[in-house]
């Protein structure tokens, strides 16, 4: 092996120049890498490779929602591993705990009815089937030029050439010829950075509803297939939506025979206190994507539901379209199925919504009494699910010089003391395991203490 364990205890930059390309990390080129190597996860925490211990207010990357060792989803994964590892769900063969998960996760859509699901394994595929599902549903309705998506300027829908585009983060575009032609983006709904001097919450919800019907009207409805929207913007920096936002765009999105998709990837079975984000935000869609918690991150699966209406004209068109041929290897993975549907049982036995709306108030209340900071311009969030951003003098229109790196030192305090966040820019994120404890809460208050926010 070119990398031993012993390499990395030593003191110093010892993981430097390692051979993996890592995601979204710069330094490739400079060899510059010393990442933190986590090793062990226990509950809300994790442990690095020296035995340091951190409250992962991250859950991984919002994903591990029952914590690091949840003994029932170890055993599901062993005992599915020892039946059958593998098979496939292509050409009408399929595995029962693939069937089993499709029922299970349809039941616990209750905001409009879904009819099917679609196994991927990761929400990046899970987007990209969305795509081609519409695409071949108004191919199936003899609508060829009803392909455009419009998705919101700072969403995030994954990293595949077509998720990537529908993200909204320029990130994701530059340098990669992104977004693709056919995706357009419209406002992002953040009301502190963006509304106008005594605009309320609601005028902003409705400018941005013309602002998108305007949009439509310019390219063309008969051009535009889908919405898709996050109920709670992630990655983008936690933001969750103005008041009457979701009312007004989906009248806006419906008057034009527009799908709504709902990203659900990080705002599925009760980060928000709700089973779904769709749930708290009277949220209607045609189609959701699902990721992360379904497993509770410990193997990788997503999944699409479709409509009743968008499935039957798929059904009832692929006789003269052919089958719909999109699928990957191990699309239904029956170990990554059976840890969602133990994933599933857990959230249903546990009460995990009435865990969620337990501690979330504490958690919101608690940092968000740092709110007051000179040095903080917003903290926000619902459910446990918070973005905290730095600027200065309160202000949106006050960012502080890029090079201060003020998010990531309040990143790497928060690392010394014992705690991961999210540092995206002066942007810190937070979005704990479901299962995080009163104590463990506390915790977070200590480490986010007012001196610690001062770049030295
Ligand atoms: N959609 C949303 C809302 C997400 O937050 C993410 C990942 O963070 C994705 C899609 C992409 O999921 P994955 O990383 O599993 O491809």
């Amino acid at each position: 092996a070119s990398l031993q364990k012993e390499d990395l205890t030593t003191e110093g930059n010892s993981f430097k120049g390692h051979d993996m390309l890592a995601p979204f990390t710069a330094g490739w080129q400079s060899n510059d890498l010393d990442p933190l190597v986590i090793e062990k996860s226990e509950g809300s925490y994790v442990y690095d490779i020296n035995g340091k211990k951190y409250l992962d207010t991250l859950a991984g990357l919002w994903c591990t929602s029952l914590g690091g060792n949840e003994p029932r989803l170890v055993a599901a994964a062993t005992e599915q591993l020892n039946k059958l590892p593998f098979y496939h769900s292509f050409w009408n063969r399929t595995t029962k705990p693939s069937l089993d998960l499709a029922k299970e996760l349809l039941e616990t859509f209750t905001a409009s009815k879904m009819a099917k699901a679609f196994f991927t394994n990761s929400g990046s595929e899970a987007n990209d089937t969305q795509v081609k599902l519409v695409w071949y549903y108004n191919n199936a309705l003899g609508r060829p030029n009803k392909k455009k998506f419009i998705a919101r300027a700072k969403s995030y829908h994954g990293s595949t050439l077509i998720a990537a585009s529908l993200s909204g983060l320029p990130a994701l575009h530059q340098k990669f010829d992104l977004p693709a032609p056919f995706v357009r983006h419209t406002d992002c709904p953040h009301y502190w950075r963006y509304h106008l001097p005594g605009e309320t919450e609601e005028e902003f919800s409705t400018r941005l509803a013309i602002n998108l019907e305007n949009l439509i009207l310019k390219e063309g409805p008969e051009t535009i297939a889908a919405f898709i929207a996050e109920p709670v913007m992630g990655a983008g920096g936690v933001i969750p939506p103005p008041a009457t936002y979701f009312d007004k765009i989906q009248a806006v999105v419906k008057k034009y025979d527009i799908l709504f998709i709902a990203d659900e990837v990080i705002c599925a079975f009760g980060r928000l206190g709700t089973m779904y984000g769709s749930d708290k935000f009277n949220i209607k869609p045609d189609l959701v994507t699902v990721a992360k918690a379904l497993s509770s991150g410990y193997l990788p699966i997503g999944a699409v539901m479709v409509s009743p209406e968008v499935s039957d004209v798929i059904d009832s068109q692929s006789s003269k379209l052919g089958s719909f041929s999109h699928g990957f290897t191990y699309s239904g993975h029956p170990v990554a199925c059976a840890v969602a549907i133990e994933t599933l049982k857990i959230y249903k036995e546990r009460n995990i919504l009435d865990q969620v709306n337990r501690i979330a108030p504490k958690f919101q209340d608690g940092v968000k009494a740092f709110s007051d900071s000179p040095i903080i311009g917003e903290i926000r969030g619902t459910g446990l699910i918070l973005g905290t951003e730095f600027v200065d003098n309160k202000s949106p229109n006050d960012p502080f010089p890029p090079e201060w790196g003020v998010g990531a030192y309040f990143g790497a305090q928060c690392e010394k003391e014992g705690m991961l966040v999210r540092v995206a820019g002066d942007n810190i994120m937070m979005s704990p395991p479901f299962i995080m404890s009163p104590e463990e809460v506390d915790e977070v208050y200590f480490c986010v203490e007012e001196p610690r926010f001062i770049p030295s």
